[in-house]
């Protein structure tokens, strides 16, 4: 398709009648294109669902947190699964519970900002280490070279953290192997990845515990919150606690916890989408697929890289861009497609350890494929209730103005 839309399109192209908004032509959507739009599923059970909780005032600590908990722990098939008020706050008490404090946690710089934010929260200071070009998540290799840098020396190595990026499954099996040779825990930020699978097996699963995002832009959301997947029953128990500012119920707090419940309200709406989920994330890789048929060929221009037999959520459909290849960078991209009336964002730009944040505590980290993919990553429109038209529109877009790059 990328073939003939860059030679026989290409003559209509020079004529004018394929000309990208930007340079004159037709918007691809005169009445724009969000990044994401929520779909609330089935009213008539939320209605229903609300309507018990409110009437019988118990909006928080209740059975629909329990019944979220148990259906997500059945969902992943791990023992235990702990309700939180969010992704954050989950990742906040799950390196509490390990201790990492006036240590280090290893974790990708090309991540979401609240990855390091939990451990900073948790007391830690963030080692960065570099992705993998193909997938954008940790490169285990590099971090194995991370911890082994900062042991010796204080402050140590205390925990491992990776991102399932866009719901791409981490390198699971070699982080293990890290994470089992340095004797420390292994976390993932599974915040986009409900609903992956690694070989088959659900992402939450793996490593000491996993916590996913429930907020509105995630492909299971809940308005806000968060859910911590993990087989260890003893770090089960002190999230529990955690989460309830560390009482266990006489007031004597057994340690400095956090308030981050998740409500009931919150919980019946994770409940009910959690229904759907299957068909949601089925359509999405159908989505996915059907743009990376449309731009294959197209040079300068890939997705990351999933594995057979793994399945991603694409919580983002995110385009990797060589700008010598395609012909313009990143910006002009960005700015040809909102011409086009599409919208986008640079995820994740700029890269965690050069921001404000963490860029003057830090120093010098050599992160050098972070950095190159911070600068070549554009995310374009996905969301559940998408049809397919709109996906191949949003790729013609990308391939009239790969045909006239040269000149934006
Ligand atoms: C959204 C997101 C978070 C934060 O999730 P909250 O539920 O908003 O705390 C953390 N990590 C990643 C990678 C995210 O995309």
């Amino acid at each position: 398709m990328a073939v003939t839309m860059g030679g026989q399109d290409g003559a209509s192209a020079a004529s004018g009648a394929a000309l990208p908004a930007v340079l004159g032509g037709t918007p691809a959507f005169p009445e724009g294109l969000p990044l994401t739009r929520v779909q609330v599923p089935d009213r008539a059970e939320l209605d229903r669902r609300f309507d018990a909780i409110l009437t019988s005032g118990q909006l928080t600590n209740g059975d629909t947190v329990r019944e979220l908990e148990d259906a997500a722990a059945e969902f992943l098939d791990v023992p235990h699964v702990v309700a939180v008020a969010s992704c954050t706050s989950g990742l906040m008490l799950a390196l509490q519970a390990f201790g990492v404090a006036g240590r280090r946690v290893v974790m990708p710089s090309f991540t979401f900002s609240a990855t390091a934010h939990a451990a900073h929260w948790a007391g830690a200071l963030p080692g960065f280490a570099d992705v993998d070009h193909a997938t954008l998540t940790l490169d285990p290799g590099s971090a194995s070279r991370e911890i082994d840098a900062s042991e010796g020396s204080p402050p140590t190595v205390a925990a491992l953290m990776a991102t399932h990026v866009y719901g791409t499954p981490c390198h699971v099996e070699e982080l293990d192997k890290v994470a089992t040779e340095w004797g420390v825990p292994l976390l993932y930020d599974a915040a986009h990845a409900f609903g992956s699978r690694r070989a088959g097996a659900p992402v939450g699963g793996f490593g000491t515990a996993e916590v996913f995002s429930l907020s509105p832009t995630k492909v299971l959301a809940a308005a806000e919150g968060g859910l911590v997947a993990t087989r260890d029953a003893a770090l089960a128990e002190t999230i529990r606690l955690g989460r309830g500012y560390g009482n266990p119920g006489d007031y004597d707090c057994v340690f400095p916890g956090l308030n981050a419940r998740m409500s009931e309200l919150h919980a019946a709406l994770a409940l009910v989408s959690l229904r759907t989920l299957p068909e949601r994330v089925a359509h999405r890789g159908a989505l996915a697929a059907a743009f990376a048929a449309r731009i294959e060929g197209l040079p300068g221009v890939r997705l990351p890289a999933l594995a057979d037999g793994d399945t991603s959520t694409w919580k983002d459909l995110t385009l990797i861009v060589d700008p010598a290849e395609f012909g313009c960078g990143v910006p002009v991209l960005a700015a040809a497609l909102k011409a086009e009336g599409i919208d986008s964002r640079r995820y994740f730009h700029p890269a965690v350890h050069v921001q404000k944040a963490y860029a003057p505590l830090h120093g010098a980290w050599r992160l050098p494929v972070t950095e190159e993919m911070a600068d070549r990553v554009l995310t374009v429109p996905l969301w559940s209730h998408m049809d397919e038209t709109t996906i191949l529109r949003v790729a013609d877009a990308v391939v009239r103005i790969q045909a006239h790059a040269a000149r934006l």
